[in-house]
């Protein structure tokens, strides 16, 4: 490193964002201090390790900053929530320099920017490996939050947007350079992923039951979605919206898409979250199955109904 620990802090707390409404003492004291939140708190944190989550030879340092402030927007987004600070600490690992660590806070801040939270701490240490831990404060108001566990039998379940996109992303980026600007779309889908905030206080308000991000997969996040509501589910899996360029495996399995999986009691609601959705996002709204009391199967566009298997979708796919 080729500068101080100090000097370092210093510089990182220049890029800090720590000057919106609510924030009372921002960034460079001992801890920040935010104004009493309206509603509800909601708090989530995420870890980022080098080697597991991210590499740095594919991965610009504004990149994953970007998407390490992302993925914890994501999940404040998914409860109905919206983001209102950050804080995060990081290891750093031998070989990186201070330009490195100034490109990951600038990138925290470009997406903290973008979603309209402020960045008010962060702190760093050396260390054998890299790890990135960021930490999300959000507001709800009271009693509104969406869980995951409120899915009832007969709830239509939709998802935002479409999926794959991310996972052929990656895909894109082992294979080398891009080709396309289908290739480009699809890195871009990876690495920068957009957290649906506002999307997700429209499902909210059309009486969403249950509501999670696509972190993981489809098929394995309805999966939790479902065993956290006690429930099961039937996929139709000629509505589930595969994003151009992607694989119906990536979209079903690929994961780090950050839409919405949630469920809504009617179809009246499902059409009007549509319209909403439409009008004021620009974002789809797919309806792909159906609540039902137990089991988690898959109906094939042919009749067919095979059981959902979390993982492993390649094993009944034939
Ligand atoms: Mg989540």
């Amino acid at each position: 490193m080729d500068l101080t620990e100090d000097e370092l802090l210093t510089a990182i707390r220049r890029v800090l964002s720590g000057a919106g409404p609510e924030v009372r003492i921002g960034p460079g004291d001992d801890a920040a201090v935010l104004a009493p939140l309206s509603g509800e708190i909601v708090v989530t944190t995420d870890v980022l390790v080098e080697g597991v989550h991210f590499d740095r030879m594919l991965t610009s340092a504004r990149d994953l900053g970007y998407k390490a402030i992302v993925v914890n927007v994501s999940d404040v987004a998914a409860m109905a929530a919206s983001p209102r600070a950050a804080v995060c600490a990081l290891t750093l690992g031998g070989d990186v320099d201070a330009a490195w660590t100034m490109e990951l806070f600038g990138g925290m801040r470009e997406a903290a920017g973008e979603h309209a939270l402020w960045l008010v701490g962060g702190d760093l240490s050396g260390g054998s490996c890299g790890w990135i831990a960021v930490t999300v404060i959000g507001e709800v108001a009271a009693g509104r939050a969406v869980p995951r566990s409120g899915a009832r039998v007969g709830d239509l379940v939709v998802v935002t947007g479409s999926l794959g996109a991310a996972a052929a992303g990656l895909r894109v980026t082992r294979d080398g350079r891009p080709a396309s600007d289908l290739d480009r779309r699809l890195l871009r889908a990876h690495f920068r992923p957009v957290a649906r905030v506002g999307e997700a206080q429209v499902l909210e308000r059309h009486g969403a039951t249950a509501m999670m991000d696509v972190s993981d997969g489809l098929t394995l996040d309805l999966s939790r979605l479902c065993a956290a509501s006690g429930a099961g589910v039937r996929l139709a899996l000629g509505e589930v919206p595969v994003a151009e360029g992607a694989t119906l495996d990536e979209a079903l399995g690929g994961g780090d898409d950050y839409e919405l999986l949630a469920t809504l009691p009617s179809a009246d609601a499902v059409e009007t979250a549509r319209d909403e959705l439409r009008e004021t996002f620009g974002v789809p709204l797919a309806e792909i199955g159906v609540i039902v009391e137990e089991g988690l199967t898959v109906s094939a566009p042919d009749g067919g109904e095979r059981p959902l298997r979390a993982m492993g979708w390649d094993h009944f796919r034939a």
